[in-house]
């Protein structure tokens, strides 16, 4: 029996969370039947979040097209001509109308994107001006505006931004079919100079581009062995676009997409596993599949970047059918939390419980509370 199954068979403790991830092992956990992949990864879920409750972002790109990397499978690359419209750096009020509308729409952190291999000094008073105002309506922010320098992500953790988002694309071993114009290593600098400089980080990658299974473990991997997990891990399904090198490649089993979710969760517990593009592709029952599977957070919005996105109106449906609530993110630092995160800590004193249990964090809510009322 192997390490996966044994785990499997035995009681479902919290796992503790792990740097250390060897291929043979993640191979195996993809490897392991459908059923018992999903099980285990949405024990890890339960064990870490609300299992009902997703973060919702919209993504607004701030300057399109016209860049100068040669990323294969992307829309705003200057190497290919896929007919896309190209527009400069928006004016800050734009973004912040922008902003204003997605937080009526009930998104609760706001990423801003520009097609830049980096930003130019120039460019950074109206980046930092647009992170300050976002933040200032109350919206987590995020950009992803290409590599940074060390000075750079000072300036931008100086302004409040929340998140960085620097995907890491696909294995170190496939990254050589897919760009040329900058390192692997480039891409582990930026997140380090992010790290650095005290912000959380978004990175991720994209399934589907070609690669095989051997590339998703190895991008998963270097993604669970970083020095802290990013917060956040968006998952996206290759949208093919009309003029990239990759607009004619296989279609990818959606299964192992879903597989890739779930390991995903179980590399790392503590992270939003963001189901990202690629969603316009996907029907609700794959969606379902994917919540089940860990993925707990999503873009909103009906475009992504310069792709399709479901429409809002079908995504809060979809909500609804599922009895998924967007997560506040005034939830992960109120008292409620603070109070719930002490709680857990009492609790964990026991055998961890299989499943989010919401009742009997309530009840034991009302006997702390009772506790408090009869100290005071
Ligand atoms: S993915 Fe980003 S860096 Fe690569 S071509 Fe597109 S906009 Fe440029």
């Amino acid at each position: 029996m192997t390490a996966v199954q044994t785990t499997l068979k035995s009681s479902p403790e919290v796992v503790a969370v792990r740097h250390d991830w060897r291929r043979d092992e993640i191979e195996a956990l993809f490897a392991l039947p459908f059923n018992d992949l999903l099980f285990r990864a949405a024990t890890v879920h339960r064990q870490h979040f609300d299992p009902n409750a997703v973060q919702v972002s919209t993504l607004l790109s701030i300057k399109t097209g016209a860049c100068p990397e040669d990323c294969k499978y992307c829309s705003q690359s200057g190497h290919y001509n896929t007919e896309l419209e190209k527009e400069k750096l928006l004016e800050v009020k734009k973004v912040l109308e922008e902003a204003r509308a997605a937080k009526e729409k009930g998104a609760s952190r706001f990423c801003m994107g520009a097609a830049w291999r980096s930003p130019r000094d120039k460019d950074m008073p109206y980046v930092l001006d647009m992170v300050r105002q976002v933040k200032a309506m109350g919206m987590e922010t995020c950009m992803t505006l290409g590599m940074l320098s060390p000075e750079q992500a000072g300036q931008l953790a100086e302004a409040g931004l929340d998140y960085y988002n620097h995907n890491l694309d696909t294995s170190p071993e496939y990254y050589g079919q897919i760009i040329s114009t900058r390192s692997y290593n480039d891409r582990l600098g930026t997140l380090a100079h992010v790290r650095d400089a005290g912000m959380k980080i978004c990175a991720g990658g994209i399934i589907g581009m070609g690669e095989d299974r051997r590339d998703r473990v190895g991008l998963l991997q270097q993604l669970a062995n970083l020095p802290a997990h990013p917060e956040s891990v968006p998952i996206n399904m290759l949208v093919k676009i009309k003029g990239t090198p990759l607009a004619d490649v296989a279609d990818l089993d959606h299964f192992e997409f879903v597989r890739t979710i779930a390991v995903a969760r179980i590399l790392m517990p503590e992270s939003f596993v963001r189901l990202s593009a690629g969603r316009q592709e996907m029907n609700d029952e794959m969606q379902a599949l994917c919540f089940f599977a860990g993925a707990n957070s999503i873009f909103y919005g009906e475009r992504l970047l310069t792709t399709d996105n479901p429409e809002t109106g079908h995504d809060q449906k979809l909500f609804n059918r599922l009895g998924i609530h967007p997560l506040d993110p005034r939830d992960e630092c109120s008292d409620e939390a603070t109070e719930d995160a002490l709680l857990g800590q009492v609790q964990s004193q026991q055998p961890a419980p299989l499943y989010y249990d919401a009742m009997s964090s309530r009840e034991a809510k009302a006997v702390l509370g009772k506790r408090s009322a009869q100290d005071a």
